[in-house]
């Protein structure tokens, strides 16, 4: 039942990943008027996917997995709209320079036909301003008010302000003013992640889909062609270890990319004759313990949400931001 007294409020939320999507389509389905600001020209954050003629990739979230009751009725709402399906690959881990298939046997998911596609579902119905980097809010007389890096000072007011975006975005935005908030962010130490994207012509001779790998540079790597709905092009996603990324996150792209190219080449993967491209993710994973998996500081009308603050990965974003909506409708 939508509570009334709340029903008119208005929410500003700041990144429309699949946190602040989850938290924009639970607020307005509950009555409250919601606008969103992204600064990227679309929405999904880390679940995202690039493409180009006959090739897609999906270069953040690689899959995702459901265990809590709620996020599997949202992902079957999702299969049935056709923006997700089960993905059933020939999984093999590495390790100890031996390969064996894996034993885990978890159902996976991904977005259908990319990465992106149910965030975008989640987005259709929503009010959202894309190119948008907000680079200041601040309160005044009990409302929020933010300022866009592009566009200036936005015009509308706000009662609530949600900041869904990760870590150390938040900790800046919320440190440019006097908004402290308990138990915030700093504890939260967000690794960041290279990624290549490796485009063959021919298909590599790997016995497998997808496989983890331990003790390399490369922690993963995955033929993005082997998911459901994608373009037919064989294309892999390599993605270098946390760790080694976040201390080489700095390097050139040319010079990351030839590191971790040399390191698929040891694992069987050659790329001499493939289309490279290469991603910096500033960042990628990481989490604090929060308990409740959001933050909400109801004087102030100001909440956190996001997958660093409910155990990372796209299950706990997508909680984050329902949780979040449900708290300020108490
Ligand atoms: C390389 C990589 C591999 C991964 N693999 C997996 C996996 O296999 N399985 C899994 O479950 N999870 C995986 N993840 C994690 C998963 O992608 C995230 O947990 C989830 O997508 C986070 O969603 P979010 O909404 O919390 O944050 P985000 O997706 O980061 O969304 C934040 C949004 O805010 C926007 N934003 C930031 N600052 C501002 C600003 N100032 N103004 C306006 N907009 C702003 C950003 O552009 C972004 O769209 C992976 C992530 C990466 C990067």
């Amino acid at each position: 039942m939508i509570n009334q007294s709340t029903t008119k409020a208005t929410v500003g939320i700041i990144g429309t990943g699949l946190a602040g999507l989850s938290c924009a389509t639970r607020l307005q389905a509950l009555g409250f008027e919601v606008c969103a600001y992204e600064k990227s020209r679309g929405p999904s954050g880390r679940m995202s996917t690039r493409s180009g003629e006959g090739w897609s990739a999906d270069h953040g979230a690689q899959y995702f997995t459901a265990r809590d009751p709620l996020f599997i009725q949202e992902i079957n709402a999702w299969i049935k709209a056709g923006v997700a399906a089960a993905w059933h690959p020939r999984l093999f881990v590495y390790e100890g320079d031996q390969w064996r298939e894996s034993i885990s046997n978890g159902h996976r998911y991904v977005g259908t036909p990319a990465m992106n596609s149910p965030g975008k579902y989640l987005a259709q119905n929503l009010s959202i301003q894309f190119n948008h980097t907000i680079d200041k809010i601040f309160r005044q007389n009990g409302k929020w008010f933010i300022h866009s890096l592009e566009t200036g000072d936005i015009d509308q007011a706000f009662d609530y302000l949600i900041l869904a975006i990760p870590a150390p975005q938040a900790t800046s935005l919320v440190t440019s003013t006097d908004y402290s908030l308990d138990g915030f962010a700093s504890g939260v130490n967000m690794l960041g992640c290279w990624t290549v994207m490796a485009r063959f012509t021919e298909c590599p001779d790997i016995p497998f889909d997808a496989a983890f790998i331990n003790n390399e540079i490369i922690s993963w790597i995955s033929r993005n062609n082997s998911k459901p709905g994608r373009a037919s092009q064989e294309t892999w996603t390599i993605h270098a270890n946390p760790q080694w990324s976040q201390q080489w996150i700095e390097l050139d792209k040319g010079v990351a990319s030839s590191h971790i190219l040399e390191c698929a080449k040891k694992l069987g993967l050659h790329c001499e004759n493939a289309e490279i491209s290469i991603h910096r993710w500033r960042y990628a994973s990481g989490a604090i313990n929060s308990g409740s998996g959001f933050i909400l500081n109801p004087a102030m009308k100001l909440g956190l949400c996001g997958d660093w603050l409910n155990g990372g990965r796209v299950e706990g974003a997508w909680l984050s931001g329902q949780k979040l909506a449900n708290a300020i409708n108490i």
